[in-house]
């Protein structure tokens, strides 16, 4: 109960509740697996070593990567840009080159990018939107350039619910030779992924958005990007040996996953995959299409209301502004009732900029949510 009212909640894409074999999966790991991963001998942390490993395994399978090495364990989708800016970034980004980005992007898939920039002399290029909050195929198209050094998008918007044409975004800049990274945080509870069809180059997304725990994510990387690429953060796991003088560093994936990691989050995040995969991807996205399109009907219905985000290909985000009322007040009378919206910038300020307003309402839906009010 929220405010005496049966909760509604309405804020899956800021993060999603959680199954009760999710956090089942939490309490069981630390009462019976607790123990550090890949380093001892003793049957406890086999046990654990087992599990982390088999939840890259899911998350691999999840993702249809080719290989579990490809699959780096991060903190969420913002570490997971950050780690490829910083490294896949730093070492094949110079002065004068270019990065493409879009107008739609959260500001975790704007700030690393500038970070580099500023710090190579590389410059930011922009994808532009329509009004209905599509990707411009050709507009991006232009953007390609002998410059570009990394094209990196987000699948599914956080703020319009716009699904973009990844794999045409992945196949304009593969035929240039440019590497692609997509940001699933929100794509990845909504729709089912394929990344050798994509044929991205890195995918990442977080479990917290997936009815897993907070602060655990992957990062999926092509292996010989990965091998390639230096190292993010040092230090144990990373290594093969170390002396004073030089260290050698771990093959993919522990090159990348210094220091302890959350071993119950990536545990716990396998079994939310396992448990979004009894419902099936499919049968999620269908049934949450339906009630889009209910609430995309009803809230049209209502003349004040002013629909921020209408793209043909949209998915489980019902964003708007109403007449008269700030979209702050919006979410406070609903909260009143037990319902649970987003109200603000949704992290993406240039985005709101594009359409002229400060911030909207948004509703985002998730497979729990009812046409009626349980
Ligand atoms: N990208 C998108 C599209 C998102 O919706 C979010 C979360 N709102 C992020 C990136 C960042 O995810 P996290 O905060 O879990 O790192």
């Amino acid at each position: 109960m929220i405010n005496d009212r049966p909760l509604v909640y309405l804020d899956n894409a800021a993060t999603s509740q959680k199954p009760q074999v999710v956090i089942d999966a939490l309490v069981n790991y630390y009462m019976t697996e607790n123990s550090n991963v890949h380093r001892g001998v003793h049957t406890l942390s086999q046990r654990a070593t087992d599990s982390y490993e088999e939840a890259r395994v899911k998350v691999q399978r999840f993702l249809n990567a080719a290989d579990d090495k490809e699959i780096i364990f991060v903190r969420g989708t913002t570490e997971g840009i950050n780690l490829v800016a910083q490294t896949y970034g730093r070492q094949n980004v110079g002065e004068g080159d270019e990065i493409i980005i879009s107008a739609m992007e959260h500001h975790s898939n704007i700030v690393p990018w500038q970070m580099l920039c500023q710090e190579k002399g590389a410059h930011l290029k922009v994808v532009p939107i329509n009004d209905e909050g599509e990707f411009l195929l050709d507009e991006y198209e232009n953007l390609l350039s002998p410059r570009t050094k990394l094209v990196s998008i987000v699948h599914q918007s956080n703020a319009l619910g716009t699904i973009n044409p990844v794999e045409q975004i992945v196949e304009l800049a593969h035929a240039r030779g440019i590497p692609v990274l997509l940001d699933g945080a929100q794509a990845v509870a909504h729709v089912p992924i394929d990344v050798q069809r994509i044929g991205c180059d890195f995918y990442v997304f977080s479990g917290h958005k997936l009815y897993g725990p907070t602060g655990v994510g992957a990062l999926y990387g092509r292996a010989d990007l990965l091998d390639a690429m230096p190292p993010y953060q040092g230090g144990g796991e990373m290594i093969r040996s170390v002396t004073f003088e030089k260290t050698l560093y771990n093959v993919i994936p522990n090159k990348f996953e210094a220091g302890t990691q959350n071993i119950a989050g990536s545990v716990g995040l396998g079994v939310a995959i396992d448990y979004v995969n009894n419902l099936g991807m499919d049968n999620i996205a269908a049934y949450e299409n339906e009630l889009l399109a209910y609430g995309t009907k009803r809230l049209s219905e209502i003349e004040a209301v002013r629909l921020i985000g209408t793209a043909r290909h949209k998915g489980s985000i019902l964003s708007f502004v109403m007449e008269n009322a700030h979209p702050h007040d919006v979410g406070t009378i609903l909260d009143a009732e037990g319902i649970a919206v987003r109200t603000g910038h949704h992290c993406a300020q240039p985005l709101m900029d594009r359409f002229g307003v400060p911030a909207t309402v948004r509703a985002s839906l998730a497979f729990y949510n009812t046409r009626e009010r349980n």
